[in-house]
């Protein structure tokens, strides 16, 4: 049998029988690595046949399963089927989306579905720059080149030690770490970054944001960027972004929209209104790969100042072929050279959900959000944040008194096999106090009201 053949039908094996697999694979590191050193010598060649079977078998056995419907951890989302299908086709046919000449079919597929997106956003899909990228580091760390790119034009050349002042951004405290990152990978260092406190609902607080730019222009620093986020990882809350998109009209800052996750939002009449004023930002954030259930590495970039783009990343090189076909070329409006099609599940999930499908699986898995707070409420458990998302945040008294530590609960319900769930700490609200919760995120179509049941009495059994 042909090893792409063998590979598709431990996919299909693992998809029917999900239910029946521990969400937590029983394999240690030390059974792993025992294996591989006693199997794999690579001393001779081995059937292809065998070694996908083993390959998969390992993966059965040595991963948290986060295809699993009772998979309740970050925003690592079960797989359509149609959109592991188009990666298996990325994988053996290879596009090289550099250049637009090499794979017309796969940049105009991947543009097609990002101008749908980017209308979803309210950014105009005739003139939008935008593409697939790793992920949300990644188009994090583009937002801020781009913004440095076009606010200081000796960046380019010069690079930070050019700048006459030292730039610095704001994002909440409850953002993404990746702006830290990003900060560092481009050069302005990580203490550029200012997180805003939040407010007693974990928002950015628009007003403290204004004051600590008012003090860094004063101590003679650039502000040039702030980050609303939509969809905190930690939380799922989403930043006033209407009253920040004020504040970097007046300051003539870059105004960048973080919907990693909460993009999914976009694709929901239900939900879109909260994410009203991400169609005023700079650039945006939105990973396929984590509500829009595709595989990972479905990063995606979009930018209304398509020309910022080309300023940030064009490079001239004799060996790359001209622009042809009326666009610029990916290499050139991108940070990635080689790039692999990340944009094809997006593409085939789009075409077989089709946007009444999608809407319907935002709206399911939303709706199981809703149900999980009423339940865990039911059973005794206080739900600590306020997100019309499906992520919840909740704690028990029996937490709070100090009688059961939370990391012992989380280890007894990973242990248990059913359930994955897990930890997190809050932004400390204007009380002082930084939470620590239980995090549960609905991240898969296929969660349905046993998995919350399990998932309820899992944790109240590691209650004790
Ligand atoms: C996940 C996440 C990121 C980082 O995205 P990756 O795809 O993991 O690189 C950035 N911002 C937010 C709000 C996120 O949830």
């Amino acid at each position: 049998m042909h090893p792409i053949r063998r590979a598709a039908e431990a996919v299909e094996r693992l998809h029917d029988g999900i239910r029946d697999l521990p969400v937590v694979g029983p394999a240690h590191a030390a059974d792993l690595r025992q294996h591989l050193a006693s199997a794999y010598r690579f001393d001779a060649p081995r059937d292809a046949e065998t070694v996908v079977d083993d390959i998969a078998a390992m993966l059965r056995r040595g991963s948290v399963h986060v295809t699993h419907p009772a998979y309740f951890g970050l925003f690592n989302p079960s797989v359509l089927p149609e959109a592991a299908a188009a990666a298996a086709l990325v994988a053996g046919f290879n596009p090289q989306t550099a250049a637009w000449t090499h794979c017309p079919a796969a940049y105009e597929m991947e543009q097609h579905a990002l101008r749908f997106l980017a209308a979803r956003i309210g950014f105009d899909p005739a003139t939008v720059g935008a593409h697939f990228c790793s992920g949300g580091q990644e188009a994090n760390t583009t937002a801020v080149v781009v913004a440095l790119t076009r606010t200081f034009p000796e960046f380019r050349e010069r690079g930070a030690r050019a700048l006459m002042a030292d730039p610095v951004l704001y994002v909440s405290a409850e953002a993404h770490h990746s702006f830290e990152k990003a900060a560092h990978v481009a050069g302005i260092g990580r203490a550029a970054v200012r997180r805003v406190p939040v407010d007693a609902k974990l928002r950015m607080d628009v007003a403290t944001l204004v004051a600590m730019m008012a003090a860094d222009r004063a101590a003679g620093r650039r502000p040039f960027f702030v980050a609303g986020t939509a969809g905190a990882t930690s939380s799922g809350v989403i930043d006033p972004l209407p009253a920040i998109a004020d504040v970097c009209a007046s300051e003539r800052l870059w105004f960048h929209g973080d919907a990693a996750w909460g993009g999914g939002a976009l694709l929901s009449s239900k939900l879109r209104g909260h994410l009203a004023g991400i169609e005023r930002a700079d650039s945006v954030t939105w990973d396929a790969h984590k509500w829009l259930q595709t595989p990972l590495g479905g990063g995606m970039f979009f930018t209304p100042h398509a020309a910022a783009l080309v300023d940030a990343f064009a490079t001239e090189s004799a060996y790359m072929p001209a622009a042809r076909g009326g666009v610029v070329d990916p290499f050139n409006a991108s940070h990635q050279w080689s790039r692999r099609s990340a944009g094809l599940p997006v593409f085939a999930a789009l075409a077989t959900q089709g946007a009444a499908g999608y809407e319907r699986l935002i709206d399911d898995m939303t709706a199981m959000g809703d149900l999980l707070r009423a339940k865990l409420r039911a059973a005794g458990f206080a739900i600590v944040n306020d997100t019309p998302l499906p992520l919840v945040n909740f704690t028990h008294p029996r937490f709070e008194t100090g009688e059961v530590a939370m990391g012992d609960v989380v280890r007894e319900v990973h242990r248990g096999g059913r359930c994955w769930i897990s930890p997190t700490v809050l932004a400390p609200t204007p009380d002082g106090v930084a939470r620590r919760v239980l995090r549960a995120c609905i991240t898969s179509h296929r969660t349905e009201e046993r998995d919350l049941d399990a998932l309820v009495e899992a944790i109240v059994a590691a209650l004790g």
